[in-house]
């Protein structure tokens, strides 16, 4: 522990929620270097949608680098790349009827977030982008200007600019935001610049898992085909079937532009990051958008293991399904428990969690779970959301378990609470 102390920045986050030292981890769990073991309902913030150290992906990884396979080749083609795009070709883009072309980005989600902003505002020769309350997207410049949180935005030093924001989806109780955004738009006295493009989740992660309807998503793009802006979509969490399905927005009935991938995609835990893209909008200029780590080969045959081993047929698809339906009941009675003005379930899929009147009561109850064996993380602009992210490959057995270690300690805070105002 001193080392962390004693050498490691101010800066660390996460840390400072789980202080001990972790050492292994195989699926759902985590163990420490006392060889407790944790359930992971964190899992890498949505990084490990497959489980820890995935046995496909890791026998994949561990045969390629045997067998001396390129590990760094700046963007040069090797047969790694050609694997992963063709399975995600095969597997992903054409039983879904779509049609994108691939950047590899620097590995962050960040990076590819930057570059899907400076495409947009490339393509259209606009500036202006629209982006919502409590979105997040990153948090070097360009995309810390697109994410609400306060606290990452102050720590960029510098004014943020070229972004305007407006309400999501359900930010104002029945106010349209998208409504609002069309009317805007079409008066040249509103003050909003006419937008090279929106950047939306589907379901915020960060922001507090607000979710977005149908409708509105739709409502959207048809504002965005209105007003020349393309649609961004950022999938860095809610995809990789997080949600239910691959991509979060399937199921909407919307075909964004430009699609921006990281998180669970090496489906390892590896870095690495896309931009996907309708090809009409694949405008840059070699090198135009550079980095030494674009393309990790390592990720690229993890995520290639990840596609087989799961995005062949819907089977893997309907087991998220059914697990987001036992958090769903599950979530719901454990909110119960402490009455609507106290606890709210919210989410979609397998990104789902409970609202707690105060980011106080939240932090207490995640906590206390901490204690007794879940590694568990808030979210929301008050920290006040206790949320799930689970591997997607759980055993029922762990994921009933982690939840059970949830709702004891929601009635161990609870209990606490009245004895306190008793
Ligand atoms: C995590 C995240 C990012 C940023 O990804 P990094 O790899 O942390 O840079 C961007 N957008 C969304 C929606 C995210 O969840």
């Amino acid at each position: 522990m001193t080392i962390f102390k004693k050498l490691e920045s101010n800066v660390q986050s996460y840390a400072r929620s789980f202080p001990v030292v972790f050492d292994r981890a195989e699926g759902a769990a985590l163990y420490d270097t006392n060889g407790k073991r944790y359930i992971d309902f964190l899992a890498g913030a949505g990084t490990l949608n497959y489980g820890h150290n995935n046995p496909e992906c890791k026998s994949a990884l561990l045969d390629y680098i045997a067998g001396d396979g390129i590990t760094h080749g700046l963007d040069m083609h090797t047969r790694a790349k050609a694997e992963f795009l063709e399975a995600f070709q095969q597997h992903i883009l054409k039983p879904r009827n779509m049609n994108y072309k691939f950047q590899f980005t620097g590995p962050t989600g960040t990076n590819a977030v930057e570059a899907a902003m400076k495409l947009a505002r490339k393509v259209t020769g606009r500036q202006n982008i629209i982006a919502f309350t409590n979105g997040f997207h990153g948090v070097s410049l360009g995309a810390a200007a697109a994410t609400g949180n306060q606290h990452h935005r102050g720590g960029c030093g510098v004014s943020l600019g070229g972004v305007t924001r407006i309400p999501y989806d359900g930010y104002m109780g029945g106010l349209d935001s998208v409504q609002l955004l069309d009317k805007m738009l079409n008066d040249a006295s509103s003050g909003v610049d006419a937008p090279a493009a929106v950047i939306v989740e589907t379901v915020q992660g960060e922001g507090g898992l607000n979710v977005a309807g149908q409708r509105w998503l739709k409502s959207l793009e048809a504002v965005c085909r209105r007003h020349g802006m393309l649609l961004i979509v950022d999938d860095i969490q809610a995809g990789c079937g997080r949600t239910g399905t691959f991509f979060s927005f399937e199921q909407m009935g919307v075909s964004p532009d430009i699609v921006t991938l990281s998180k669970s995609l090496s489906g390892f835990g590896l870095p690495f990051a896309i931009v996907l893209m309708k090809p009409e909008y694949d405008r840059w200029a070699p090198g135009e958008h550079n980095g030494t780590f674009r393309g990790n080969n390592h990720a690229f045959i993890t995520a290639k293991a990840a596609i087989d081993a799961y995005w062949r047929d819907d089977t893997f698809a309907r087991e998220v399904q059914r697990k987001g339906g036992i958090l769903s009941n599950r979530l719901a009675r454990i909110a119960s428990l402490g009455g609507s003005n106290v606890f709210r379930a919210k989410g979609r899929g397998m990104m789902q969690g409970i609202a707690c009147d105060n980011g106080e009561l939240a932090g207490k109850i995640v906590r206390r779970c901490f204690e007794d064996g879940l590694v568990i993380e808030t979210s929301g602009p008050d920290s006040e959301v206790v949320k799930i992210l689970c591997p997607l490959v759980i055993s029922d057995e762990d994921l009933n378990a982690g939840l059970d270690i949830l709702e004891r300690s929601v009635r161990h805070v609870l209990t606490e609470e009245l004895s306190m105002a008793a």
